[in-house]
């Protein structure tokens, strides 16, 4: 078994909400210039600029990219050869706690949904747990908006629907957000699965490599298919109308009952903040 200290989760994790509250990933950054060199409306092309400029600030100034500094999510990973002394969870909690307090990060977690009290320090961290093979510990994490977060919807469909059923959600769900979520987009869907595994399915697509594709040929179609109808929809860069409306779609998908046809869209906004930790 190898032995993992626990100061190294809390050092980390400090380390990454602060890194990714101040730094939009490369990648991410040469899609919005490419989508800024091929979008064809004046004001959708400026407000592309004013995005990339604002993450230049950011970056330059260790400021945060956005008002919202988000609510931290984990994908936590940890291998059956790793042991450990105490508590993990309290571990990155604490590493989010610092991590909120010395980066002057916005503090936006309340205790209770009706007394709305903050909880002053931006935890708990919403953490999903899986167990792996080997001796590392992985750590997604991710400070995810509430505007985007507020957008997306998990539905049952029937069967029946088949693909057509999920594009039309997914086409119906991103024009009625229309600029809420600010756009451009990353589109997380999860299919199948049941209620509450559709939902996590859609989480851990926006965590996925912007450039890759699904290895499933239905399934790669339909993020294809998905990307250029939502950029058809002409909500644009902001909700002001354009080419752009999302950079890209991901979707994950997992075996589901006879009966049902489970599918989550986590709408994922332009301030994509996420990075990946390994012990
Ligand atoms: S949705 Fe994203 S860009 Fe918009 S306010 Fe929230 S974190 Fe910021």
């Amino acid at each position: 078994m190898r032995q993992i200290n626990l100061e190294d989760i809390t050092k980390l994790t400090k380390k990454a909400v602060i890194k990714i509250n101040y730094n939009l990933n490369n990648s991410l950054v040469s899609l919005i210039q490419k989508a800024k060199e091929k979008e064809t409306s004046v004001l959708s092309k400026s407000i592309l600029s004013d995005i990339l400029e604002n993450q230049e600030i950011a970056k330059e100034g260790n400021i945060p990219l956005c008002q919202d500094t988000g609510v931290v999510v984990v994908l936590l990973e940890i291998g059956n050869q790793v042991s450990y002394n105490g508590n993990i969870y309290d571990a990155i909690n604490e590493g989010v706690r610092l991590g909120y307090k010395e980066g002057y990060l916005r503090k936006s977690m309340v205790t209770h949904p009706f007394n709305r009290v903050n909880t002053k320090d931006n935890t708990p961290a919403i953490i999903h747990t899986k167990i792996i093979q080997g001796d590392k510990i992985i750590m997604k994490i991710a400070a995810k908006g509430g505007g985007s977060e507020n957008m997306s919807k998990v539905t049952m469909l029937t069967p029946t629907e088949g693909i057509e059923g999920v594009k039309k959600l997914v086409l119906d769900t991103i024009f009625n957000a229309g600029g809420r979520p600010c756009p451009p987009l990353i589109v997380g869907i999860g299919i199948g699965g049941n209620f509450e595994k559709s939902a996590l399915l859609a989480k851990e697509a926006i965590f996925r490599d912007l450039d890759d594709s699904s290895e499933d040929v239905i399934i790669k179609k339909l993020e294809d298919d998905l990307y250029n109808e939502i950029n058809d929809l002409g909500v644009g860069p902001m909700g002001v109308g354009g080419d752009t409306t999302c950079l890209a779609v991901k979707i994950n998908y997992h075996p589901m009952h006879i009966a049902s046809l489970p599918v989550a869209i986590n709408i994922q906004c332009h301030s994509a903040r996420h990075t990946e930790v390994i012990l």
